[in-house]
Formats: structure tokens, sequence, C-alpha cells
């Protein structure tokens, strides 16, 4: 299966409680092949590990309707933008990423980047800079604009 994904943000669900109708349903990202040829343990660790911008308390999931954290962070590694329960679906879920994300991982040696930013106008322009799904970006221009 080839999924042809075109945002650099992921792991944002129609099915989510935030009524994301630009996103992706999680089902379409179900692939229990994907994990053969990927190094999950690694993968998780990047994205649990990259630098967050912003957090929130945590939603139920999409699919089982758990919730395993208090809060949710939202990462970036500077070209992509995801939640990090989005480490749920793959592990639990067998939710895949796009090849194109998949491949920054690799190509970084699942080394996230230790600092996106130097101080917080760094951290704003970052902020204003990185491509959400539209309410996202909208709420991170909101707090970018009001630090
Ligand atoms: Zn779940």
């Amino acid at each position: 299966m080839m999924q042809q994904w075109r945002h650099s943000w992921f792991g944002f669900w129609r099915e989510g409680s935030d009524g994301c109708e630009e996103c992706p349903s999680v089902f379409d990202w179900i692939d229990p092949e994907w994990k053969s040829g990927v190094d999950v343990d690694r993968v998780v660790r990047y994205l649990e590990s990259s630098p967050y911008v912003l957090a929130t308390s945590a939603d139920a999931c999409a699919i089982c309707r758990n919730v395993e954290r208090v809060a949710l962070a939202y990462r970036t590694d500077g070209a992509w933008y995801w939640p990090d329960d989005l480490a749920h679906y793959i592990v639990q879920h067998e939710v895949r990423l796009p090849d194109e994300f998949h491949a920054r991982i690799l190509g970084s040696r699942y080394t996230p980047p230790k600092a996106l930013w130097q101080d917080e106008r760094g951290l704003v322009d970052l902020m204003k800079r990185l491509n959400a799904p539209p309410k996202h970006m909208a709420e991170l221009r909101h707090l970018a604009e009001n630090r």
C-alpha cells in the first residue's frame, strides 16, 4: 500500500475530538505490513523526544478511546509537526508514517534536533513557520503573537 501525503504535519485525524475536517481518516493509514521494515522503537523515541512547541490536555485515542497520558505535546523537528500520541497509533493500531516522514527520521539517524530555536524570538518565528492543520496554525499564530 502506498500512501500519498502532501503535508508536513501528520497524526491529526478526522475521527479526533477536535473536529479536524481537513485531516485524513486514521483508518486509511493503518498498514500492518509497514512495521516489518521499520525500527519502530527508534522511530517512537524520535517522535517522543523532538522539541515541542505546544502542549495541551490529552485527547482520547480516535480508535480505542484510551487516554494514555495527562498532557499531549505537539512536536516538531523543524520539518514535520505532529502530536506525540502518534506513537500510540503506530504501536497499538498499526498506523504507518508517510514515507517522506520516515525518510526524514532515517536521514537524521533517529536523532531529533536538540534545539530549533535560540531564544524566545526564534521560537515565535518557528511557530509562525510551522505547517500545521489550519486550526492548529491559527492556535500557533495566536500563541506566537501573545508571547
Ligand atoms: Zn488507541
